[in-house]
């Protein structure tokens, strides 16, 4: 099993990713893909006149501001839009794919955080109605059922709280806790960039491999939303994931590439 995280961020080629995965599919390869969806979210949120909001914590991370109005458009279009879409493109490609989010069967069942301090405009405030959470279970035993009947899951980024509520959630995280809970032997993160570089953006600085024994050491290379992904790096491996790659979504056959270490390889 591998696991791939496919990025929210514009410029991932869908069309070449969804072509590797069946043809690495038809080779015996079982894939389970997971997706964001941050960068349409923000558009078709303005379009809709409920432009996104960003919080700081007082730790300095800075998240989604995800109120009820919000969670219901980033569920519209992640799990409506991008999930069924990606899908389609499986299908098209003779994979029978299996589109579904955390929310569906407990497949993530997550941690709401119920209060966020934050830092606005220099001073301390706390915010009770955002609907983010961090996964903390995942439902191997309903994902292994689909796997064994032939069906390729695609998970949109929404989890359940034990509550029941829908939840906004890291999708790179959940790329990990998914890899972990069924056993994957890698998980590959595409997105825009060609990995993971030492002094962003010059792509000259592509760092090919990393010892797992010094991954923290690298987040001090990534920066914003990278960060994201070196923390499900890390994950991953105290998971028992045997190998991270980040990697380029944009060439062709992005996936085969990456599997033979092209990107940045964390083992
Ligand atoms: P996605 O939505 O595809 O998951 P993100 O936008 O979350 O992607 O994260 C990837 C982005 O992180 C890159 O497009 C790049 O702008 C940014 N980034 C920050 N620091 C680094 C770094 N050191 N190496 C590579 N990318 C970086």
């Amino acid at each position: 099993m591998i696991v791939v995280k496919i990025g929210g961020a514009s410029g991932v080629n869908l069309d070449a990713v969804c072509r590797d995965a069946a043809e690495l599919i038809r080779q015996g390869q079982a894939i389970t893909i997971v997706h964001g969806g941050s960068a349409e979210t923000n558009e078709i949120s303005t379009q809709l006149g409920h432009p996104p909001r960003f919080l700081t914590s007082v730790s300095g991370f800075t998240s989604r501001y995800t109120d009820r109005e919000t969670l219901e458009i980033f569920a519209m279009v992640t799990s409506g839009k991008i999930n069924t879409l990606l899908v389609e493109r499986l299908q098209r490609y003779g994979v029978n794919a299996f589109g579904l989010s955390g929310v569906d069967g407990r497949v993530m069942v997550a941690k709401r955080k119920d209060t966020v301090r934050i830092i606005e405009n220099g001073r301390q405030r706390i915010i009770r109605d955002d609907y983010t959470g961090k996964v903390e279970q995942v439902n191997a035993a309903l994902l292994n059922q689909l796997i064994a009947a032939g069906l390729t899951p695609v998970i949109a980024p929404l989890a359940i709280s034990p509550e029941g509520e829908a939840l906004n959630i890291d999708a790179d995280r959940a790329a990990a806790m998914v890899a972990g809970a069924l056993k994957a032997e890698a998980v590959i993160f595409l997105t825009n960039v060609p990995g993971l570089l030492r002094h962003y953006p010059d792509d000259t600085s592509l760092i090919p491999t990393i010892d797992k024994a010094k991954v923290e050491a690298s987040l001090s290379f990534a920066e914003g939303r990278m960060k994201k992904k070196v923390l499900g790096a890390c994950e991953a491996l105290e998971l028992g994931v045997a190998r991270i790659v980040f990697a380029d979504g944009r060439i062709d056959q992005p996936l085969q590439g990456a599997l033979a270490g092209r990107g940045t390889v964390i083992s």
